[in-house]
């Protein structure tokens, strides 16, 4: 059990890391990453001391609490209270009533959540923002990661804000202005000639080799703690009344395995007093969640399916979270659905001009997904909904592009001229 003081240092209000799997309980010493008996499938999951966090985090404290990032949680992350967070501004991101999104849905009332606007323009600052300042704790010279792209900008522009070394290994798939975005925050980026599965193991073994800190999705049992924020914003945004279902993209299924442990940490504090149903949505092309759900295969032994999809994202051979991933809609009710490329690309200008909200491609397949359990009569039309829009589109403009143009959406072309223009005008307003 970690002491709660440590000299003066007040310690985070963590009781133990659990298995996943096996439920076997681990001390959070630094080098502990992931169950001795049940290998890399083995993820841990955080315990903490709910009573003692109660005394600190309740309604009456947030309410009075001017800090708006992700930091206002503090006592339900596994940081030291005394800990300073990196400077930039991660979290406090919007959450939209979007009514004319929810017409073209289908349903009532439909909420967005904008993670694009956070600094690096994904859901993943937050998981990076704890990894970090865990590396610092651990006077770690070097953090790393693999990642398809979001992860690793989040690292290296997370890292570059506080002077941390970063290594990051990313597909030669990743997107290329999610390369420009981690050479220019100075990371040392290795561009590995594979997908992210490989670029995920060359980055385990570099681990070994070098004993740098690993900040892998699903190996590292802090940065599921800092998606959870997500959803604990959700939950004061709509004044402590859930919505009835949450939907939100899989990759590796960390923010999903985020989500759930967000809402059972503001359930065991009493903050709210039902726990919404939680949908994970996959891309056609990288559906191994969706496949397990419909087969009920167990996911510590199910073997990786080859990925492809134009979602990158959400590209993933072997979720690396799965087993918390699973568990996030199972306990919930909800489901695992897919969606086609063609789906999740079109959702892009109907996000976009439903809402005003800017999607990624795997930000979009939330949506779209949501359509789809529309359709499927899982979500009724008195449902309440948010989706969770975990990246910005201008992470990838030319998926974007594929979008507007599989829509028919095409600029205006014209001379130079008013004459000209008021002809175009009247074809366009004819239309
Ligand atoms: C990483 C990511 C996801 C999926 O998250 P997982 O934890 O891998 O399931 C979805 N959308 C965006 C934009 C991402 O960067
Ligand atoms: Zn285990």
């Amino acid at each position: 059990m970690a002491p709660m003081h440590d000299g003066a240092r007040v310690t985070a209000a963590i009781n133990h890391l659990e298995c996943t799997i096996c439920g076997a309980g681990y001390d959070p010493e630094p080098g502990r990453y992931t169950c001795d008996d049940c290998g890399e499938a083995g993820t841990l999951d955080v315990r903490y001391d709910y009573e003692r966090i109660a005394a600190m985090l309740n309604r009456e404290t947030l309410a009075a609490d001017r800090d708006t990032t992700m930091f206002r949680y503090r006592a339900l992350l596994p940081i030291d209270a005394e800990a300073t967070p990196p400077p930039l501004t991660v979290g406090g991101t919007p959450l939209y009533l979007a009514p004319r999104l929810a017409e073209m849905a289908g349903v009532r009332t439909l909420w967005v959540k904008d993670e694009g606007r956070q600094p690096t323009a994904s859901l993943k600052d937050r998981a990076s923002a704890i990894a970090v300042m865990k590396a610092q704790e651990e006077g770690a010279a070097i953090i790393t990661t693999a990642s398809t792209g979001n992860a690793a900008a989040a690292l290296a522009g997370i890292a570059a804000s506080v002077g941390q070394r970063s290594v990051i290994f990313v597909p030669q798939s990743a997107p290329e202005a999610k390369v420009a975005q981690l050479l220019a925050f100075g990371a040392t980026v290795v561009l590995v000639d594979g997908n992210y599965n490989e670029a995920f193991e060359l980055a385990t073994a570099a681990v070994g080799r070098w004993g740098w800190y690993n900040r892998n999705t699903g190996v590292n049992p802090y940065v599921a703690e800092g998606k959870k924020t997500v959803v604990l914003e959700i939950v004061e945004q709509l004044g402590f009344v859930v919505p009835d279902a949450i939907f939100v993209s899989v990759g590796d299924g960390s923010i999903i395995g985020g989500v759930h442990k967000g809402l059972k940490d503001a359930h065991a504090l009493g903050w709210i007093d039902m726990m919404p149903r939680i949908y994970g949505i996959q891309a056609a092309g990288s559906d191994y969640m969706v496949r397990a759900f419909e087969s009920g295969a167990d996911v510590a032994t199910m073997p990786a399916i080859s990925a492809v999809t134009a979602a990158d994202s959400i590209s993933a051979d072997l979720p690396r979270d799965r087993v918390k991933a699973l568990a996030a809609v199972t306990e919930t009710g909800g489901a695992y659905l897919r969606v086609g490329d063609d789906h999740i690309l079109g959702s892009i200008p109907r996000i976009a001009a439903g809402s005003g909200v800017f999607a990624e491609p795997a930000a979009a397949a939330a949506s779209a997904g949501h359509a789809v359990a529309v359709e499927q009569d899982l979500d009724g039309a008195d449902d309440r909904v948010a989706v969770i829009s975990t990246g910005s589109g201008l992470k990838d403009v030319p998926s974007v592009l594929a979008g507007v143009r599989a829509a028919g959406a095409e600029p205006i072309r014209v001379p130079p001229s008013l004459g000209a223009l008021e002809t175009a005008m009247e074809q366009v307003t004819n239309d």
